[in-house]
């Protein structure tokens, strides 16, 4: 069974076989009525609407009830621009996309504030403002008579660059913009883009450790989200000829997000198989007309039900997220680890440090410096403020008071994902990797921070943007041989057993070339043999000059590893100094290592 999906899916996935679909629609519609074309053409344009939510949604996880708003918008720019100002389609739809993408950005700030419940109701807000301003403006769109006259194609009143376009025609543009837009699609998808926008949905803070802004991913994916949205709209208006209010009241929204379920959140395929069907079955059953919602209602709660993650899910392998032309040429390149220039150089250092949270003092004016090239432990009971302190230190909590400095640089503040990108990386105490993601994909995620090509490069596949790939590649092979993983690459994180999660995280952070990595119990629960691997890669980083942090409770791992101790109690330093010194003392006794001891009894 699985080895037919996947066959099935390589099949169908295949660039020839796409093309050739394309190829016999072409051919299939200069042999059939008119109406076939105009339901065919509709359903590409369903196609493009469908690929809108799943941007936003399926890949960055934001949701929308009022994706209609920007149909609409599109609809309406492109109608208002050709029947009033007398554009060129070839000029007014690509304004019309942009509009809807520029819609897009704008409502990215709003939507970036809120979340899910909160989300949905901004969205479903921004769809019904919508739809009241189309009912008001009548002077642009008719109010609620509506805006006759778009030139057409079933009218025979469309022209694209002086050239008239009977339906046939028409249904060939269509054809062809959605034939480029599924391919700029799917290479975005895997690319560092889409990467992104998947690690964000995912998990928000573990992106932001890679140096993946959330803020700028879910701009992107309302920007992109919107402008395809507004594409769609732009060629429908063109398609029918007439636009009124209602095309773009809130059950459009609803449409489209069922269309894109029920197609499988995430598949592109699943969109396009989707939208064919939805599109087709209401035109082909008359008789569902009046039970449309009904229909749509039943099949959605239906199909959350049996099929979870949507047609795609049920026939198709699940999405991947790196191109196999990139894996090939990352073949042809010698596996091998890259270190950060500043390795050994800069130092870490937090001064007079104070984290409140609410009453409580997490670290009280706590100061430290991570020698460059040492390995310093941070130990401590639960509840000491070690992690507080890292996370304070990696910019995804603002100190109380104090600072942190990077060298002679204050980066007090600085949000996470710069942290990141200078170098700073740290690991979780419970590893957040993207659990649907290979290894390999987690670990190119790590990658992400020193990513020179833009989304555009990759979304064309641009030579430039694939050498990148292939180098970040390669080096992932060898961070897998360095780590254990080798064995692991195509195997999803999440049926991964646990100790080799750990070391994904480890590797993944390893893949941001840091010059300090700061490690959050990496060795809990963790095997022996575990463990002394887990020494191995420590001592490998070191030898590299890495600067490290271990914060860990196992005193015969830390042993012979570490240079610096710190001791952490209630948030302030109780020790400082080397290990064997530690043990010795008092207070670190009275706080720490006499509950450890009893708790090893
Ligand atoms: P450790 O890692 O040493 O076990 P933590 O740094 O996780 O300790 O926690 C230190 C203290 O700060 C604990 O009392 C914890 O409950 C509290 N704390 C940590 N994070 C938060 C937070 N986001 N909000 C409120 N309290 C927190
Ligand atoms: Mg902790």
């Amino acid at each position: 069974m699985t080895a037919l999906r996947s066959h099935f899916t390589g099949v169908i996935t295949h660039p020839w076989f796409v093309v050739a679909l394309a190829a016999g629609l072409a051919f299939f519609v200069m042999n059939t009525t008119t109406g076939t074309v105009q339901i065919l053409t509709f359903i590409l344009i369903n196609v493009i609407f469908a690929q809108s939510i799943n941007v936003l949604t399926g890949l960055g996880g934001q949701i929308s009830l009022g994706h209609a708003g920007f149909f609409g918008i599109g609809a309406y720019c492109t109608a208002v621009l050709t029947r009033t100002y007398g554009l060129d389609m070839a000029v007014s739809i690509p304004l019309a996309a942009l509009l809807g993408g520029a819609a897009g950005y704008l409502l990215s700030f709003p939507a970036g504030r809120v979340r899910e419940v909160y989300l949905a109701m901004m969205t479903l807000g921004f769809g019904m403002i919508f739809y009241e301003v189309v009912r008001e403006w009548v002077s642009v769109t008719g109010g609620t008579m509506g805006l006759s006259g778009v030139p057409s194609a079933a009218l025979r009143t469309a022209s694209i660059l002086g050239v008239p376009l009977n339906q046939i025609a028409y249904f060939w543009v269509v054809l062809v913009v959605t034939l480029i837009v599924v391919a700029l699609l799917s290479n975005m998808t895997r690319s560092h883009v889409g990467r992104a926008l998947f690690a964000v949905h995912h998990n928000e803070v573990a992106a932001g450790s890679l140096g993946i802004s959330h803020a700028s991913t879910k701009r992107t994916a309302y920007t992109l989200s919107g402008l395809l949205a507004g594409l769609a709209g732009a060629f429908y208006a063109h398609l029918v000829g007439y636009l009124g209010p209602e095309s773009f009241a809130v059950h459009r929204s609803i449409e489209v997000l069922v269309i894109s379920i029920v197609g499988g959140l995430g598949s592109i395929a699943g969109q396009i198989i989707s939208a064919a069907i939805f599109t087709y079955l209401p035109e082909a059953l008359q008789a569902f007309a009046e039970f449309q919602f009904i229909v749509y209602g039943v099949i959605l709660t239906f199909s959350l039900i049996v099929l979870p993650k949507g047609i795609a899910g049920l026939i198709l392998d699940p999405p991947r997220f790196i191109r196999p032309s990139a894996l090939a040429a990352a073949r042809a390149r010698k596996p091998e680890l890259v270190w950060n220039d500043s390795v050994g150089r800069v130092a870490v250092k937090v001064e007079g440090l104070t984290k409140r949270f609410g009453g409580l003092t997490a670290l009280d004016d706590v100061s430290l410096t991570l020698k460059p090239g040492n390995i310093t432990a941070l130990i401590g009971p639960n509840g000491s403020g070690k992690s507080t302190l890292v996370n304070v230190t990696c910019g995804i909590y603002e100190p109380t008071e104090g600072r942190v400095m990077l060298g002679d640089t204050d980066i007090s503040g600085l949000p996470d994902y710069k942290v990141a990108a200078l170098g700073v990386v740290r690991t979780f105490q419970d590893p957040r990797l993207v659990p649907s993601f290979t290894v390999r994909e987690n670990l190119l995620l790590g990658a992400h921070c020193l990513g020179r090509q833009s989304g555009m490069a990759a979304a064309l596949a641009l030579p430039a943007a694939m050498r990148e790939e292939a180098e970040f590649l390669a080096e992932i092979e060898a961070v897998m041989e360095l780590t254990g993983l080798s064995d692991f690459a195509d195997t999803a994180v999440d049926s991964l057993p646990y100790g080799y999660r750990r070391m994904a995280e480890v590797a993944r952070a390893l893949m941001a070339r840091p010059h300090t990595i700061l490690l959050d119990e990496p060795a809990a629960g963790l095997s022996e043999s575990e463990m002394e691997m887990l020494g191995g890669i420590i001592r490998k980083m070191k030898e590299a000059g890495l600067t490290i942090m271990l914060i860990e409770h196992h005193m015969d791992f830390l042993n012979d590893l570490v240079d610096d101790v710190v001791v952490l109690d209630s948030g302030q330093v109780i020790y400082r100094g080397d290990i064997d010194g530690m043990r010795k003392d008092q207070a670190v006794i009275a706080a720490y290592l006499g509950q450890e001891e009893e708790e090893e009894v």
